[in-house]
């Protein structure tokens, strides 16, 4: 598996920072966010360390696309089916992770 030293991200996925879990399998973690924006707000982290989602997409397109299908399965197990699916992508948009994970924010009608 990839991982950087002195990353986050790749530190919880080899727990050696604790997480609370949503989801597991062979490609990513989905752990709740510390800071949560929403009733219900997971990160979906792909376990091998991606710096952004643009590099998720030019070398593995099918990884997201399960990042897809895992959020969506998330939002129907914890809500009805309704999310919002956010990568920050850059210092200007707010992204202070640089491991790339998608935001799934759901559990209630969210503000626009
Ligand atoms: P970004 O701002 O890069 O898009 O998102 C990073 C997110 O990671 C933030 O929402 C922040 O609250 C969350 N985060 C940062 N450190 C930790 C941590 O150690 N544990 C968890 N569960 N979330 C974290
Ligand atoms: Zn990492």
């Amino acid at each position: 598996m990839e991982s950087e030293k002195d990353c986050i991200f790749c530190k919880i996925v080899a727990r050696e920072i604790p997480s609370q879990k949503v989801y597991e399998d062979e490609s990513v973690l989905a752990f709740k966010d510390i800071h949560p924006m929403a009733k219900v707000h997971v990160l979906i982290v792909p376990k091998r360390h991606f710096k952004n989602v643009e590099e998720i997409a030019a070398s593995d397109s099918d990884l997201l696309a399960h990042i897809v299908e895992v959020a969506s399965k998330i939002a129907n197990e914890k809500y009805n089916g309704s999310y919002r699916l956010v990568f920050n992508t850059g210092l200007d948009a707010g992204q202070t992770v640089f491991h790339a994970h998608a935001h799934v924010l759901t559990g209630e009608k969210l503000a626009e």
